[in-house]
């Protein structure tokens, strides 16, 4: 069968539809493959896809395609539905939130400016390390110190998220030093979190060969065994369930020093709109909320439910001051 979409839907007569997908093809693409029968969009697949045309029998290429075609239908039902669930529990916090600082606002007699911030929460279960876990950090270690110590300088290793983070590091750097009571705050508002932006570093860390040569280039006269043993000796009896192999109950157990540029530099999404709002506007709330629901970073989506608020606490430059949860109107 013959068709100008995938999908088979009719299409205005000026959009010419991905032969594969039935995606639009922008104005562009179209041009360049005037001259072939199918055109198809941008997506690799889909390119891919049309390529075998040319090499394989009639019956096998249709096979493929409808196989690929399913495929893609199936991934966007997938996406579509997380995009719904997404919108529902982003809404739904946000009205619950609102209502929750609605409460609370309503019995603070002082009447300076305020601010709300939502924020995750760090694994809380330690669990004594395994030897497993060990030793997989200790591969890794091992791994970046070699490629580390291979290259002749830092210009040889690949320029991946390791290797702009310290100039990202740099920037959050320059405009925390800029409101240092911005930087107290975020400092406060982390320490409530604990490591909710940790929960990825597995038995990584997120430490790389860039941040291994880097501290080797600094320290000409640290070698790369005392280098691996700083980190080892470092290495917590107990670490967070599901976390960073350095994530304890007190925090990371790497000095700052050690830690990788990624770390040092980041900050969730709801402290960089905080930072943001706050270097551009001036903002600078005389009280801050901070209202923290049960999941990392990372998850938030995952359950398909709106995630339990865990603390309502008050935060300032120099204390967090819990704040009971009122109950909401969705709440139980
Ligand atoms: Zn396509």
């Amino acid at each position: 069968m013959e068709t100008q979409g995938g999908s088979g839907a009719s299409s205005p007569s000026d959009t010419t539809c991905c032969f594969v997908c039935g995606d639009p093809v922008i104005p562009v693409d179209t041009l360049l493959q005037q001259q072939r029968r199918h055109k198809v969009c941008r997506n690799l697949a889909c390119r891919h896809i049309l390529q075998q045309e040319s090499t394989m029998p009639p019956a096998l290429f249709q096979a493929q395609l409808n196989f690929q075609r399913q495929r893609i239908r199936e991934q966007r039902t997938r996406e579509a539905e997380y995009r719904q669930r997404q919108s529902y529990i982003e809404r739904t916090e946000a009205a619950e939130n609102k209502a929750i600082a609605d409460a609370v606002f309503a019995h603070e007699p002082d009447q300076g400016s305020r601010l709300v911030v939502t924020l995750p929460q760090g694994a809380n279960q330690p669990e004594r390390l395994s030897s497993a876990r060990k030793d997989r950090y200790k591969d890794h270690l091992k791994h970046i110190l070699a490629e580390a110590t291979a290259c002749a300088s830092i210009a040889d290793l690949p320029r991946d998220q390791h290797y702009d983070a310290p100039e990202q590091r740099k920037g959050i750097d320059t405009l925390l030093a800029r409101h240092p009571r911005l930087a107290q705050l975020c400092d406060r508002l982390c320490g409530q979190c604990r490591g909710g932006c940790c929960a990825q570093g597995a038995d990584h860390a997120y430490l790389s060969a860039v941040s291994m040569r880097r501290q080797l280039d600094a320290n000409p006269e640290l070698s790369a065994e005392r280098l691996l043993d700083a980190y080892l000796e470092r290495l917590p009896e107990e670490s967070m369930t599901g976390a960073c192999i350095n994530q304890t109950a007190t925090g990371c157990a790497l000095p700052r020093e050690l830690r990788s540029d990624i770390c040092n530099g980041y900050f969730c999404p709801e402290l960089k709109v905080l930072q943001r709002a706050w270097d551009k506007e001036q903002q600078q709330p005389h009280r801050l909320l901070a209202i923290q629901r049960a999941h990392t970073n990372w998850n938030r989506f995952e359950s398909g439910d709106i995630n339990p608020v865990v603390a309502v606490a008050w935060v300032s430059g120099d204390e967090v001051q819990a704040a009971a949860v009122p109950p909401t109107p969705g709440g139980d």
